[in-house]
């Protein structure tokens, strides 16, 4: 989900920086439905983790509860709980970047229309939300939210179809850009990924009702079978029936294309015990990993991990080049992801926080630090300081994913352009000067397609999206006409 200030509403620009990652859940026919998805949420913390909301119906009314903060701050509550009975809900974590009016923007987003009430829960971004919710407020709409999800809301009031499933596929066909959105209504439990399935969504059942999700990290809490992944471009509608029996109709309103997964899900993001698109997110990390160490040898002493993303590709790295993996850095897992604050002075405070060095493994050694990617710059800089402090006698930087060049603007949260390190220095050696590394060194596109089971790149047989490292966005970005979202080259030469 992306969101909207007003001032970027007037000027008519979506800021790079207010991007949004989410996950969602969604579960049908349960009697403890909110408990189940307080579950599910739980396991999908790591794709949000400023807000969560549930939405459930009780077989007479809709409830809602939203709130600030982790999963496990709210939902544990039995009162909070009971406050959401039902037999079908939807849930979603979320994090963005914004302050006061946050509470409103927190999904699921829910509405009543001509049939009934409906509740929406979105992964993703729309890249033409803006766009779209600039003509719907012109013909007289009033927004409550500065979320481009609300859009969908009200395209399925305006759809001229007969039932919920039929408008909410015209609503979603209008949309174009990268989601993974779950919605209910009474009865129906809907879900719908994207035309080339850049956003993750699965498929589950347990005791013979389904159940969807952005990861199957979410169906394991719970003791739910995997069933299959959404296929990009689906709608799939399940529909509780009066003896309690389950329809499921699957739709395919896109127009056929290759899937294309986000790579981003493989290197950083996704949890590392989910399989995304068929292929176990941990697997492919370490072989980032044993790939790196062929493409970028180092001698050291130790390979170091920062945790907790950077640790299977360091094991691959330490595998690979036979060189020991140590805990040189630990991690303080009671602080938030590192760019959970908005300005970039407490993000670097935020560092300092979450990592500290273990000195026994690091003083006086050679160590080849491993970290899955390098976006501002930030967490390396503050690390190697952090190391060197505690008496290591070389730092070398080994990234397992290419030089990041451009914003996503499917659901990933990237800062602009000129903020990101590949585009602020000349080659890795002035990148490495800037952070204090004495070396770095990045895995190329070639050896992540491998690690991710792909056939070399083709950008004529597209296989994943990779336009943070290669610029080629897999859609037109209509919000963002206007504006260069161009190659490294372009930026440099902006830069003067
Ligand atoms: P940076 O410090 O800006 O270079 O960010 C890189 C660090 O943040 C790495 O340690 C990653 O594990 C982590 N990271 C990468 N992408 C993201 C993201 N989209 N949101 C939060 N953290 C991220």
């Amino acid at each position: 989900m992306n969101e909207m200030t007003v001032s970027n509403l007037e000027c008519g620009l979506d800021d790079d920086t207010l991007h949004e990652e989410c996950g969602v859940f969604g579960i049908l026919g349960h009697d403890d439905a909110t408990t189940l998805i307080a579950l599910g949420l739980h396991a999908l913390q790591h794709r949000g983790q400023e807000a969560a909301g549930i939405v459930s119906f009780d077989g007479r009314q809709f409830h809602t509860e939203k709130h600030m903060g982790l999963v496990g701050d709210h939902y544990t509550d039995p009162v909070t709980l009971a406050k959401l009975p039902g037999y079908i809900g939807i849930g979603h974590t979320r994090y963005s970047t914004t302050g006061e009016v946050a509470l409103r923007n927190v999904q699921p987003l829910f509405a009543e229309l001509e049939e009934g009430g409906i509740a929406l829960a979105h992964n993703g971004n729309f890249t033409n939300g803006l766009t779209l919710r600039r003509q719907i407020i012109a013909t007289g709409a009033i927004c409550q939210s500065t979320s481009d999800t609300e859009v969908v809301l009200h395209l399925i009031a305006r759809s001229r179809h007969a039932s919920t499933a039929d408008r909410f596929i015209d609503a979603i066909r209008q949309m174009e850009g990268g989601y993974a959105m779950i919605a209910m209504t009474r009865t129906k439990l809907i879900a719908a990924r994207d035309p080339i399935g850049i956003r993750p969504l699965v498929m589950g059942d347990l005791n013979g009702k389904p159940i969807f999700c952005s990861e199957t990290c979410a169906l394991d809490i719970i003791g739910a079978k995997f069933v299959r992944d959404v296929k990009n471009g689906e709608v799939v509608i399940c529909e509780l029936q009066p003896d309690g029996s389950v329809t499921i109709d699957s739709r395919m309103p896109a127009r056929p294309a290759p899937e294309r997964p986000c790579l981003f899900e493989y290197v950083y993001f996704a949890r590392p015990d989910s399989v995304v698109a068929g292929r176990s997110v941990y697997v492919a990390r370490k072989n980032m990993g044993i790939n790196l160490a062929n493409e970028a040898p180092c001698e050291g002493d130790v390979v170091v991990p920062v945790p907790d993303g950077g640790t299977p590709a360091a094991l691959g790295y330490a595998q690979a080049s036979g060189i020991p993996f140590e805990y040189g850095i630990i991690r303080n897992h009671y602080v938030g992801r590192t760019f959970i604050e908005p300005t970039q002075q407490i993000r670097a405070f935020g560092v300092k926080l979450k990592h500290s060095a273990n000195r026994a493994m690091i003083e006086g050694k050679r160590v080849i630090l491993v970290d899955d990617s390098i976006v501002r710059g930030t967490t390396s800089l503050k690390i190697i300081q952090m190391i060197r402090d505690a008496g290591a006698k070389e730092v070398h930087i080994r990234v397992a994913s290419p030089m990041i060049y451009h914003p996503d603007f499917y659901g990933i949260d990237t800062p602009d352009r000129d903020k990101l390190l590949a585009n602020q220095y000349v080659d890795e050696t002035a990148m490495a000067k800037y952070i204090g590394a004495d070396s770095l060194a990045f895995l190329s596109i070639d050896g992540l397609y491998r690690a991710v089971g792909g056939e070399p790149r083709n950008a004529d047989r597209p296989q994943f999206t990779d336009h943070y490292f290669t610029g080629e966005y897999p859609t037109r970005l209509l919000d963002k006409e206007g504006e260069k979202v161009g190659r490294k080259e372009s930026m440099l030469a902006a830069n003067g």
